[in-house]
């Protein structure tokens, strides 16, 4: 299964429409951030002592979650070959690397300045990051959902990836190198010029741009995340800039770099519960797909091997009676009517084995089985009058107690008389050889739950000497000529038919078969409609 199937839609969850509870979800975040923003405020231009120490960190935290965010969305990509999707999986790659070189020019963060003593180069490092992260965003917006042809992700994504290390290091170069001819942005290690201003305006209308092109498209969830993302930012770089008086390292700024961090992680955590999301849909459906396959695998065993005996006994007995008709003609006064008797007897097990296979569709095919409303009585009276000799032949004493009032079943008679032939053979089968006396007794009578209940108790070899578990498995057979398809039959039918089917011991001894069938909703002449 690709991940195109795992919603009816034939998209993952994250590229189809909007859920109205991530809506949700969003609206309640935005709203707690807002909150957070309030808390901060009154605090925000107080300084702090000696938290350069904590930048490192901060900016491996960023690092990490955007590399692993945009991971994901390359592995998105590479899904769905979207070009939308991979530009943003590019811009978090973006933003992501480029707050090394970010936290490596903060001034005071090292004793010896690792890419040299640069006071504007953190700030045109973090104007470039600020303002390039937007655009992608808007890039992902306005870019058309055309996809890339098959088969070419993995080469997309490599050039991808070279391609923003080549131009975060050229950067990260050239700024470096030029500090004395970058903008002004800096009076001194903590405090902004004059000049930065334009940097979180620009970012701000960057951000709304973005925000109203999402808000206007609102294609997916990952649009509404995304929109969650920009408000964050908005609200990082008002902190950031503005409430907290632009001074760097001040209660203000670190809490802006709070928001920043969550903005980064929000998209992250929403494709981490996508991917287990659809990690688990998968497995389950995997799950599903095998134990399918399996009861298919053994159904079609079941059927190949009980049409494989129900026919050999009639092609056995078709054989034995095409050569006594041959030895019949062969003779030198040859007996046409021997001969004939035997076609004719050929021509009845022809009919039977066409019968057997008939029949073991109708137990299978269940969209073949025509229901109709049906007396289990009569069903119960017709099977106990064709075994009668058999019955008589085995010194079997047969009672019944068939409930007066019994409601009707809707179901198919062929395979319910089946059912209770099935029943009643191997109840006569079971007092083969115990002494005498043998008894059967069926039972009918109305079940809770508006169900019929059916009981066929013996009093022969009993279940205790057997694995009573097994034997409702096919091939199941204690018999020497058994197939152990019987049972199987009957309880796949019954079930067919929304019933249970179970076994218990007899006493003294013996075993009872019992069967439910739910009872036909409308009354017998009524039930007619049902069909
Ligand atoms: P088969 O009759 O070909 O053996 P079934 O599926 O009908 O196949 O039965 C499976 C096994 O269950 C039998 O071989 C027998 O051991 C056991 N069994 C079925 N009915 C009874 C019964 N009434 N009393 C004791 N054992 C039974």
């Amino acid at each position: 299964m690709s991940a195109n199937e795992l919603t009816p839609g034939g998209l993952s969850p994250l590229v189809s429409p909007p859920a109205r509870s991530q809506l949700r979800l969003a609206a309640c975040l935005s709203a707690l951030l807002i909150g957070a923003l309030l808390v901060a405020a009154p605090y925000a231009r107080q300084p702090t002592v000696n938290t350069e120490a904590l930048l490192p960190a901060y900016a491996s935290a960023v690092l990490v979650i955007e590399l692993l965010t945009s991971a994901l969305l390359m592995a998105l990509f590479s899904v769905h070959r979207s070009r939308p999707i991979l530009l943003l999986a590019v811009g978090y790659l973006f933003s992501g690397i480029m707050a090394v070189p970010w936290a490596l020019t903060f001034p005071g963060v090292f004793d010896e300045p690792v890419l040299g003593d640069a006071l504007q180069s953190t700030a045109s490092i973090a104007a470039i990051r600020r303002l390039g992260f937007p655009l992608f965003v808007i890039g992902y917006a306005v870019l058309s959902d055309r996809k890339f042809p098959p088969g070419s992700a993995r080469r997309i994504i490599l050039l991808s990836v070279s391609g923003v290390l080549t131009i975060v290091s050229l950067l990260t170069w050239v700024i470096v190198s030029n500090d004395d001819a970058l903008p002004k942005f800096m009076i001194d290690a903590r405090n902004v010029s004059g000049l930065w201003r334009f940097v979180p305006a620009t970012a701000i209308g960057l951000y709304l741009i973005g925000l109203i092109l999402l808000g206007l498209r609102r294609r997916s969830m990952l649009d509404i995340w995304l929109m969650v993302v920009l408000f964050t930012l908005m609200i990082e770089i008002m902190l950031i800039s503005y409430i907290s008086g632009a001074i760097r390292l001040s209660v203000g700024w670190w809490a802006g770099r709070f928001y920043g961090l969550a903005s980064a992680s929000l998209v992250l955590l929403v494709l981490l519960s996508e991917a287990t999301t659809v990690h688990a849909r998968l497995a389950l459906s995997v799950l599903a797909e095998r134990r399918a396959r399996q009861n298919r695998l053994t159904a079609m065993e079941a059927l190949s091997a009980s049409i494989a005996h129900e026919v050999n006994q009639p092609l056995a007995s078709m054989v034995t009676n095409a050569s006594a008709g041959l030895r019949w003609l062969e003779r030198d006064q040859p007996r046409i009517d021997e001969a004939k008797a035997a076609l004719g007897r050929i021509v009845s097990e022809g009919h039977r084995a066409s019968k057997v296979v008939t029949g073991i569709r109708t137990m299978f095919l269940k969209g073949a089985q025509e229901r109709e409303p049906l007396n289990l009585n009569d069903l119960i009276e017709t099977v106990l009058a064709q075994c009668e000799t058999e019955a008589r032949l085995g010194r079997i004493t047969v009672s019944t107690a068939l409930a007066n009032d019994l409601p009707h079943v809707v179901g198919n008679p062929l395979q319910l008389q089946q059912v209770i032939t099935n029943l009643v053979d191997n109840a006569i089968d079971a007092m083969r050889g115990i002494p005498d006396p043998r008894q059967m007794r069926v039972t009918t009578q109305c079940h809770e739950f508006g169900e019929v209940l059916v009981m066929i108790a013996d009093n022969g070899a009993g279940l205790a000497a057997i694995d009573k578990d097994r034997i409702f498995d096919p091939f199941y057979t204690t018999k020497p000529d058994g197939m152990g398809m019987g049972l199987m039959f009957c309880r796949t039918a019954i079930e067919a038919h929304g019933g249970r089917l179970w076994a218990s011991d007899n006493t003294p001894h013996g075993a009872v078969f019992q069967f439910t069938l739910p009872a036909a909703l409308t009354k017998p002449n009524d039930a007619e409609l049902v069909r």
